[in-house]
């Protein structure tokens, strides 16, 4: 099911920008914390993964969601086209090796849901192929919360409108030029095509034990704010503890 208990009923839209931001502030403190005891507790880890269509905002997301993290205690991962050795792999290979181990955090920016979507919408392999990927994806889903990764999907949902705006502000500001790249003027001619590349994958991998959850992505602070929350509640929600002192640990 997607999303089964969004909105978040605990907690009620914020009035504007201004409170949202405010909001933020206090989550990414939390957020803080609630790493320290995960990283201390040592029995979970989380894993996010963002997607969504160029310039919908999965590399801001990670700055304004885990900027307050530990260093220390947390990976991001940015998948690409997949090199000449990870090619040569089945598909999860990479996406496996990038799994956190129990006390971390992990942040997929894109992921094994490439091997859906671009790869679908550009034929890169034959249907049947990318049609058997959901069940995998499922399996191996289901496998990582076995062993005490909890999984939390965003897709960052934008508007075509909202893109161009993005797209423009790239192309007219020279501190952005560097995030444009002219296959992303090649990827919009194929919006449907991804819409639809989505819906498939949230519908068929929106899973109780990995669930998707599509955030409206045209405001960036609501984005923010709305991924931080959920972030923050799974985690409230697992209650890592502080582990106590070993036994004999207490000075003679
Ligand atoms: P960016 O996130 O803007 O740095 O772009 C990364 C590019 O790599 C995007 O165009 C993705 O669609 C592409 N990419 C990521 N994973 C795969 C994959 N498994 N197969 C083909 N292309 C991929
Ligand atoms: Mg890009």
């Amino acid at each position: 099911m997607l999303t089964p208990d969004w909105p978040d009923p605990s907690s009620a839209d914020p009035a504007g920008k201004e409170d949202g931001v405010r909001e933020l502030k206090g989550l990414r403190r939390r957020l803080g914390h609630l790493q320290e005891r995960l990283w201390a507790d040592r029995r979970f880890a989380l894993l996010v993964v963002l997607q969504g269509m160029d310039a919908s905002g999965k590399d801001g997301t990670v700055r304004h969601v885990f900027s307050g993290v530990n260093p220390q205690g947390i990976q991001v991962h940015s998948f690409k086209e997949p090199s000449a050795e990870e090619a040569a792999h089945d598909f999860l290979w990479r996406v496996h090796q990038a799994v956190p181990a129990r006390g971390w955090i992990s942040v997929f920016n894109r992921s094994h849901y490439e091997d859906v979507l671009v790869v679908r919408v550009h034929g890169l392999v034959a249907e049947p192929v990318w049609r058997r990927r959901y069940e995998d994806i499922n399996a191996f889903e289901r496998g990582l919360t076995d062993s005490g990764v909890t999984i939390l999907k965003f897709f960052l949902h934008i508007s075509r409108r909202e893109q161009h705006r993005r797209f423009e502000r790239r192309l007219q500001d020279p501190r952005r030029h560097w995030k444009f790249s002219p296959s992303d003027l090649k990827e919009r001619e194929h919006w449907d095509a991804y819409q639809e590349a989505y819906a498939d994958a949230l519908r068929e991998c929106s899973t109780p034990w990995a669930p998707w959850t599509v955030v409206p992505a045209d405001h960036k602070w609501y984005r923010n704010l709305l991924v931080a929350r959920r972030v923050v509640a799974t985690l409230e929600a697992l209650d890592p503890k502080f582990p106590d002192l070993p036994a004999g640990s207490a000075p003679a």
